[in-house]
């Protein structure tokens, strides 16, 4: 009697578990890279101690290759790219040469780059500026001396970032502060600043320890001694814990990174942009709930600052 039973419950589990994995399986391949954070330099001119992208190769792309993958890219669905690094602002040819060819050429809805702001020329700006959406500049810091002690220059960080804000708002760029919240500035009250600065968001990250890049003395870094708890991280700003592994991030040899740690994917020009994504993991979900399709292109009216606005439509 209890062996029919338990047959039937077992063929209802091994079912179970087929239409899971064939659900899994499905939605791997269907993945769709709608926005990228492309690191296409390590270099940097800034030594933060807690830097997770470190200069551990100086290699880097001909202008040619990476606008090869680029076009890849839109064509597999991505509507926005993020310029990152080290320091983008290092190559200022090769990334005003691309950040055109994505607006022009590729005709991608959001063209961004995140900076730590101090390479910055206004003559960037105003030959570029107009296929740049977003500039997102790096500030943990309105206190000189803190800044110092995090890496971050030698004490001009604060003037020049009110700068970049006034060169946002006269070239219709619209501007973005990022905060790493570290064991240095937790307790900074830092709303005077920003609300005379008026980024159109202002976006803050738990200091976070990477594998290979900041997590041990050998590393180029080690980021223990700026950890903070996640309480500690809360009552500085809205928790935003899904950092790690929602970002889709494209090195500097054009593969994508796995956000568990296991091996880069192939180059996208050597696998193809489906084969790349199917190699790695990234959380397409927790992208989603952090609120990654955000508001993203620049208004009509070309103003910069003032309150966020509503997620996209679609
Ligand atoms: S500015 Fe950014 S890339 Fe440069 S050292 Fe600091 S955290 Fe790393």
């Amino acid at each position: 009697m209890w062996l029919p039973a338990l047959l039937l419950l077992l063929l209802l589990l091994i079912t179970l578990t087929i239409l899971r994995l064939l659900h899994t399986h499905h939605t791997r391949r269907n993945q769709i890279p709608i926005s990228i954070n492309y690191h296409f330099t390590r270099r940097c001119n800034y030594t933060c101690g807690f830097c997770f992208h470190t200069a551990s190769t100086s290699h880097m792309e001909t202008p040619s290759r990476a606008k090869d993958a680029l076009r890849l890219l839109a064509q597999a669905g991505m509507k926005k790219l993020n310029f990152a690094g080290g320091e983008p602002f290092l190559y200022p040819k090769f990334l005003g040469e691309l950040i055109d060819f994505c607006k022009q050429d590729l005709h991608l809805e959001s063209v961004s780059v995140v900076t730590n702001g101090s390479l910055i020329k206004e003559s960037f700006l105003r030959k570029h500026g107009k296929n740049l959406d977003i500039l997102a500049v790096s500030c943990d810091s309105f206190n000189e001396a803190t800044n110092v002690r995090i890496g971050r220059g030698t004490g001009d960080q604060v003037k020049k970032l009110y700068q970049i804000a006034e060169w946002c708002a006269k070239y219709g760029i619209l501007f973005k502060v990022n905060t790493v919240v570290n064991r240095l500035n937790h307790t900074e009250d830092m709303n005077v600043h920003l609300s005379e600065l008026k980024p159109f968001r202002w976006k803050c990250f738990q200091v976070l320890i990477v594998e290979g890049e900041n997590d041990t003395k050998q590393t180029l870094r080690n980021g223990h001694d700026f950890i903070i708890s996640d309480e500690e991280f809360a009552q500085f700003c809205e928790a935003q814990g899904l950092m790690a592994k929602s970002y889709l991030i494209l090195d500097e040899y054009l593969r994508f990174l796995d956000r568990t740690g296991k091996q880069p994917s192939g180059s996208v020009l050597e696998v193809g942009v489906k084969k790349a994504l199917e190699s790695v993991f990234w959380d397409e979900d927790a992208f989603l709930e952090r609120g990654g399709l955000y508001d993203w292109v620049k208004p009509e009216s070309k103003a910069c600052g003032g309150e966020g606005r509503e997620s996209l439509a679609w």
